[in-house]
């Protein structure tokens, strides 16, 4: 599908489903279902799944364009990010035929859901220092731990489980796997927290006790985990990326009309250079983001190392969206912080993409280290 036409099919979607009613579901923290349907039958949430598993073939590419259209239109959703991204990529590129044939076609039409399970409070950004552990038992293995800050995890029929092989030697640095655990399975228990952010998915803490998982659910074959959940985290930062930039230019483009038609001193406030250079600059750092979240899916899909893009792209946009949610506050003056005006419920999200799914600071070492070959400041 071109740009085009799936940024108009996108605009006809956001006039059923607009800004009103993904609001009323993020204020009730419930999901947005009938979107999400409407989304799987226009075959959006199938352009990361190849054809004969029911999609259009897997384009970052194009998911990217469906985040980026849907943001600009204030209707973003993180499922897009943790399921459509991060469980079907990982996969189509990583799981046997079997996997894709149970899965996939769930995924492609929206019947079903995915919420990625990595963070762990004790281990925060190092992911290799996590405590989940899986620990094989003839067919199956058996998963415990905790996990925390997972999004949409009463929403999903099944997580993506990051786990550490239980058998792991004292000392070593430990080998990790992606487990697909049904999210009813005996021994799941949810806990919900308390977030600020605006919007229909909640956080979990995530509480796994001996929770038996078949082994034909493990995802990617032994000693494959590091690139499987690099397949998941890439996909994630490009489509973060492009949901931060649609946020952006959806705030922005409030803050321009305001511009137009507010006078203060006989003039509309946009003729101030002082109102106009800020919001020029916003745009242009937004449409750099843009093109570098479309350059590291472009990578991606053509299967090339994506990590330098992917994370670069995820700072710039994140960066650039909230400055463009700051400039859009300053220019309504206290205008902008009304609930009419619906900039201040654009701020927790556009400020989580700076620490979440990977935090500027973690992603400046990476460049550091892997794009500069600058010695590491921290051990493991
Ligand atoms: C709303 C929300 C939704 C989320 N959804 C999910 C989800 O669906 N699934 C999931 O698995 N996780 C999810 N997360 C977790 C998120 O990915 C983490 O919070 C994030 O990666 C940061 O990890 P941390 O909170 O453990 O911070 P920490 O690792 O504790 O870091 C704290 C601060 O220290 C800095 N820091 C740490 N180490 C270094 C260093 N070596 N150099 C410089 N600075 C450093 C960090 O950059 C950060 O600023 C979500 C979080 C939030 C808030």
């Amino acid at each position: 599908m071109e740009t085009e036409l799936i940024r108009r099919t996108l605009a006809r979607l956001a006039s059923r489903f607009d800004r009103r009613y993904w609001l009323l579901h993020a204020e009730a923290g419930t999901h947005v279902e009938e979107l999400w349907r409407a989304l799987g039958d226009e075959g959006f949430l199938g352009v990361t799944v190849p054809e004969e598993y029911g999609g259009s073939g897997l384009s970052v590419s194009r998911l990217a364009v469906v985040a980026e259209a849907l943001a600009e239109h204030g209707i973003p959703t993180l499922f897009l990010i943790v399921s459509t991204a991060m469980g079907a990529i990982p996969l189509v590129r990583h799981g046997t035929d079997e996997q894709k044939r149970r899965f996939l076609p769930g995924l492609a039409s929206g019947a079903s859901k995915f919420a990625f399970a990595l963070t762990e409070a004790d281990a925060g950004s190092n992911s290799f220092r996590l405590k989940t552990s899986a620990r094989q038992d003839g067919d199956a293995y058996v998963l415990s731990g905790q996990k925390a800050f997972i999004s949409g995890a009463d929403a999903a029929d099944h997580l993506l489980v990051v786990a550490r092989d239980a058998a792991t030697p004292e000392g070593q640095r430990p080998r990790l796997s992606l487990f697909i655990v049904p999210r009813d399975a005996p021994g799941i228990e949810l806990h919900a927290m308390d977030i600020g952010i605006v919007g229909p998915e909640r956080q979990f803490m995530v509480f796994l006790d001996e929770v038996r998982v078949p082994a034909a659910n493990r995802l990617g074959g032994e000693g494959a985990g590091l690139a499987t959940l690099f397949d998941a985290l890439n996909p994630e930062r490009i489509v973060v990326a492009a949901t931060a930039v649609g946020l952006g230019r959806f705030a922005l483009a409030k803050a321009i009309g305001y511009a137009r038609q507010r006078e203060v001193f006989g003039a509309p406030i946009g003729t101030h250079q002082g109102i106009a250079h800020p919001l020029a600059l916003a745009r242009t750092h937004l449409e750099l983001a843009a093109l570098m979240a479309h350059r590291s899916a472009a990578a991606f899909d053509a299967g090339e190392d994506a990590g330098m893009y992917a994370n670069m792209a995820k700072m710039a946009a994140a960066d650039a969206a909230l400055e463009a949610v700051d400039t859009s506050i300053q220019v309504m003056g206290g205008s902008g912080f009304t609930k009419e005006a619906d900039l201040m419920s654009l701020w927790p999200l556009v400020r989580l993409f700076k620490t979440a799914p990977v935090s500027r600071e973690m992603i400046l070492n990476y460049i550091g280290e892997h794009v500069l070959g600058l010695p590491r400041s921290y051990a493991r």
